[in-house]
């Protein structure tokens, strides 16, 4: 007798389940024209650490970090490790031209890279081998294509995390980014006027820097004070735009570049490539 009873008991919730399932009709013969991908920005990272090490953080629960691709250096070989439509931890807290909380928005590219090393002559950071960066390249243009991001919305992690973060790093050749397309460039002509300008005219104050340095999308203070959040963000710009010297001084070189990449139409972007 007691089998009785507790046999529909167990088949009860699978016939609902099966039930709930079939019921479930959506027409998608309707699709809106207002419509983009969730995915916004592009943000690249180095790892400061080795293949087998930033395969482990990456993929571990131990640090709570994730990427959706991992870029090894030796051999080149491009991991996916978050598929594009779920979210990694890579960004962290971040901001970028009034969005913040970049995890959400964005997807993420590790490159492997060992960052820095400190010596007495001061840090050294570490260049990227050519094959490396021929595939971080190829990726980025085919996320950004099937995406639609915007080439001002392809960021370092430092550029949306200034201070906090440094990477890609100085050594991150974002020009030959710029030459596929997929970045902007400061226009050539109008940063040789500029640089012609500079060495007649005043270098402008903090307040004009901090700006500028707001108006390109960087998180910035309006202190007017060269302050320690002031000069990161400086130094940030100097990694991309002039690597020879990041020590966030406001000179007259980073001045006339910060006026062309502020100023609307001062960017060009290059024709992209076809791989
Ligand atoms: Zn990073």
């Amino acid at each position: 007798m007691r089998t009785q009873y507790i046999l529909p008991a167990l088949v009860l919730p699978l016939l609902l389940a099966a039930c709930a399932g079939g019921t479930l009709r959506i027409d998608d013969s309707h699709p809106a024209a207002v419509q983009a991908s969730r995915v916004q920005h592009l943000v690249l990272h180095y790892t400061v650490a080795d293949f087998e090490e930033s395969l482990d953080i990456l993929t571990g629960h131990e640090r709570g970090v994730s990427a959706h691709y991992l870029v090894r250096n030796d051999p080149v070989r491009i991991y996916r490790l978050v598929p594009e439509e779920r979210m990694a931890r890579h960004a962290g807290e971040s901001y970028w031209n009034g969005a913040t909380a970049l995890n959400a928005s964005s997807i993420g590219i590790e490159i492997v890279n060992p960052g820095w090393v400190d010596t007495p002559d001061g840090r050294v950071y570490a260049p990227f081998p050519q094959a490396q960066v021929d595939a971080v390249i190829t990726l980025v243009r085919d996320i950004v294509a099937r995406h639609d991001i915007a080439p001002s919305r392809v960021l370092g992690h430092a550029d949306i995390a200034p201070g906090r973060k440094q990477d890609p790093g100085p050594m991150f050749p974002w020009k030959q980014l710029a030459d596929a397309g997929l970045v902007p460039w400061p226009d050539p002509r109008q940063l040789a006027q500029r640089l012609a300008d500079s060495r007649v005219q005043p270098v402008p104050d903090i307040d004009w820097f901090q700006q500028r340095l707001a108006a390109v999308g960087y998180r910035v203070p309006n202190s007017g004070e060269l302050d320690a959040p002031t000069r990161d963000v400086i130094s940030t710009f100097q990694m991309k735009y002039r690597p020879a010297d990041i020590a966030g001084e406001p000179d007259a070189e980073t001045a006339a570049l910060l006026d062309v990449v502020s100023t609307p139409g001062g960017m060009r972007v290059a024709d992209r490539q076809l791989p």
